[in-house]
């Protein structure tokens, strides 16, 4: 029977790196849900729609095709025949995403999305409402945690290695703007799903949290 891991997180908490790694060990479908904001932004800045106008939003995501697949081990999707990658990755993007990801109907769109993606076998899914929205039923709960320093350090040194030249200061800021828009916006908020394990890695290495959750994943 397939199953589906569901890992929720402040931004740079380690999901992604977590996920992926448990992915691979398990030979589970990785799954990035803030790719799909983050698709639904890229269009929206490449159509030059203003992204703090939510009806334009929605006029424009009804307006464009998606198509997902998988591809390399994890989930991929296509708007209007692109496959955007690096792209969802931008300074412009990474700005105005927390704007897209608290329009409703928006966020209901990526919840069915990613609700969808089960027919293609067992996921890996990181985010920030999957425990407690997208996959509530989920046996397998997680929720990484790090102290804030930590993660704009980890983030900083991501940013650094991408070749962005943005400040270690700035990086801080950004982040906690961003946490505070995902844990204080009315729909769907960054919380601990009940039943939740709850892992705060500001001092583990990224192969001992892996091992935490495939460990518990395996020992059911
Ligand atoms: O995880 P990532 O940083 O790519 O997510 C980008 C943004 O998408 C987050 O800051 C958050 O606003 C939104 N998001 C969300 N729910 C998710 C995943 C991402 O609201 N499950």
């Amino acid at each position: 029977m397939s199953k589906t891991i569901a890992i929720d997180g402040p931004s740079a908490s380690g999901k992604s790196s977590v996920s992926k790694g448990v992915a691979a060990e398990l030979g589970f479908i990785y799954v990035d849900s803030g790719a799909l904001y983050r698709g639904v932004t890229w269009q929206a800045v490449r159509k030059g729609v203003d992204v703090t106008n939510a009806e334009a939003v929605v006029n424009l995501l009804h307006d464009s095709d998606w198509d997902f697949f998988i591809q390399d081990g994890a989930s991929t999707f296509s708007i209007d025949g692109d496959v955007p990658v690096q792209e969802l990755r931008e300074k412009e993007v990474r700005e105005n995403v927390a704007h897209v990801a608290v329009i409703p109907e928006i966020r209901k769109f990526v919840v069915e999305s990613l609700q969808s993606l089960e027919h293609f076998g067992s996921l890996v899914m990181e985010g920030r409402d999957i425990g407690t929205v997208v996959f509530p039923d989920s046996p397998y709960k997680f929720y990484l945690d790090a102290d804030p320093e930590e993660r704009a350090m980890r983030r900083y040194r991501e940013l650094v290695a991408a070749g962005e030249s943005e400040k270690a200061e700035e990086v801080m800021e950004s982040l906690k703007k961003r946490d505070k828009i995902d844990s204080t916006r009315k729909v769907d908020p960054l919380t601990v799903a009940p039943g939740a394990q709850v892992i705060d890695s500001t001092s583990m290495s990224l192969e001992e949290v892996i091992q935490t959750v495939v460990n518990f994943v395996r020992a059911d």
